[in-house]
């Protein structure tokens, strides 16, 4: 039998998380997301929430195994009300992840200071010549006396600008594709190091940037994980990122449909709220219908990585299909609320630009379904 009720202790966390998510988050979400200033005081208060530690672990102050469907309902839940600081929990479970892997000395700064929201740390693959081909990148790590000498530029990074260090991916000297391929944890004040920022149509606040890395001295003690196996660590963890983005998108075209149904009510039109038009209440119809299917379809992926089972496909349909769900969702949103939806002075075209980013970041759909089709044509089928 299939069950689709979240457990007692979900409900309860997706409760308090509504509750501070309607009070703390949406009121200000306009006017945090039109600047450029990442709001470090609310991340804390994510942090006392428990929020930024799922499945990291209990000793460094997180909630111990991972749990993909906690992340994906604590995501979803405060895209509600803030779709950039809803990308938090995802973005330090997928680096606290491989952090787990790193030495003593760089779990017991980073990960107790992320998982309290003191700091934010950058995951640096994209470079100006490989993004959907992040194998093909060419940042070098030359082996010296104690550890490397990191040269090579990374591109497109959120929170390049307000992270105190980044996961920098970097290959061996003649390497070739994900062989040889390292993952490093550089603070980025080290000498070397210069972040540009980079202006963005949307997720203002989260700093996207460049980071420039001129022959940096990084320690033995940063190498994270393998040598040499950092590629294959990184691309295993999207697996669960994709899904939560999915939710985290999702999460944003819920509360656009739901503010086109309060104007729907109360704006009038011929004699007659314009929710009595079927041209505007099946607009509603439709796309709450189709938030449904794609909500589902993210949880089923969390709920396969939970139970260990196959998920590297349904998190791809995850990552390609529900942002463009939930951009749809949000233009009819725009649409229903007439010139009011183009203004700036109310949140839906910030959150229809902020949702738009998640269409390229983390992987473009073309790619999601390259990952889908070879699935399919190894396996004869995609049966789950
Ligand atoms: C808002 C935002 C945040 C980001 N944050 C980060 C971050 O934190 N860290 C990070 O490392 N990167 C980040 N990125 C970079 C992102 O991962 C890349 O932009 C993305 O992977 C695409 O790479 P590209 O831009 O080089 O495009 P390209 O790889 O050059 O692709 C260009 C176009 O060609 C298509 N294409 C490429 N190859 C194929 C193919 N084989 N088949 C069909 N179509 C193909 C793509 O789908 C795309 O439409 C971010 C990007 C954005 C927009």
């Amino acid at each position: 039998m299939v069950s689709f009720e979240f457990s007692d202790e979900q409900s309860e966390f997706q409760k308090t998380l509504a509750e501070f998510t309607r009070k703390q988050l949406l009121p200000g979400y306009r006017d945090r997301a039109a600047s450029t200033t990442f709001p470090f005081d609310i991340l804390r208060q994510l942090g006392e929430l428990g929020v930024l530690g799922i499945g990291l672990p209990e000793q460094y102050g997180g909630t111990g195994a991972e749990d993909p469907i906690m992340l994906g309902l604590a995501t979803e839940t405060l895209a509600y009300g803030d779709v950039n600081l809803a990308s938090a929990p995802i973005q330090i479970g997928l680096i606290g992840s491989q952090l787990v892997h790193a030495s003593d000395e760089v779990r017991q700064h980073y990960l107790p200071a992320m998982i309290e929201g003191r700091e934010t740390v950058a995951i640096a693959l994209t470079e100006p010549g490989s993004g959907s081909d992040a194998a093909a990148m060419t940042t070098v790590a030359r082996p010296v006396d104690g550890g490397w000498r990191l040269t090579g530029e990374k591109t497109a990074i959120s929170w390049a600008c307000n992270a105190s260090a980044a996961l920098i991916y970097a290959r061996d000297p003649g390497s070739k594709r994900a062989a040889g391929v390292s993952c490093y944890l550089v603070p980025l004040d080290a000498e070397g190091v210069s972040v540009h920022h980079m202006p963005g149509m949307g997720c203002l606040p989260l700093g996207w940037g460049s980071i420039h890395l001129d022959d940096v001295l990084v320690p033995e003690s940063h190498l994270v994980g393998e040598p040499g196996k950092g590629f294959q660590a990184v691309m295993s963890h999207f697996d669960f990122s994709r899904a939560a983005i999915g939710l985290m998108c999702l999460g944003a075209a819920q509360v656009s449909l739901d503010e086109a149904a309060t104007y729907a009510t109360d704006r009038h039109a011929f004699g007659k709220p314009i929710a009595d038009y079927q041209g505007v209440s099946f607009q509603i119809a439709e796309h709450t219908t189709y938030l449904e299917a794609a909500r589902w379809m993210c949880y089923h992926a969390l709920w396969l990585r939970e139970e260990n089972k196959p998920h590297t496909s349904l998190a791809s349909m995850s990552k390609w299909w529900p942002p463009v769900v939930a951009k749809n969702a949000i233009e009819a949103a725009m649409k229903i609320h007439g010139n009011l939806g183009y203004s700036t002075e109310f949140p839906l075209q910030q959150r229809h630009r902020d949702v738009m980013a998640y269409l390229v970041a983390d992987g473009t759909a073309e790619i999601q379904k390259r990952i889908i089709a070879k699935d399919v044509f190894d396996r004869g089928s995609v049966v789950y």
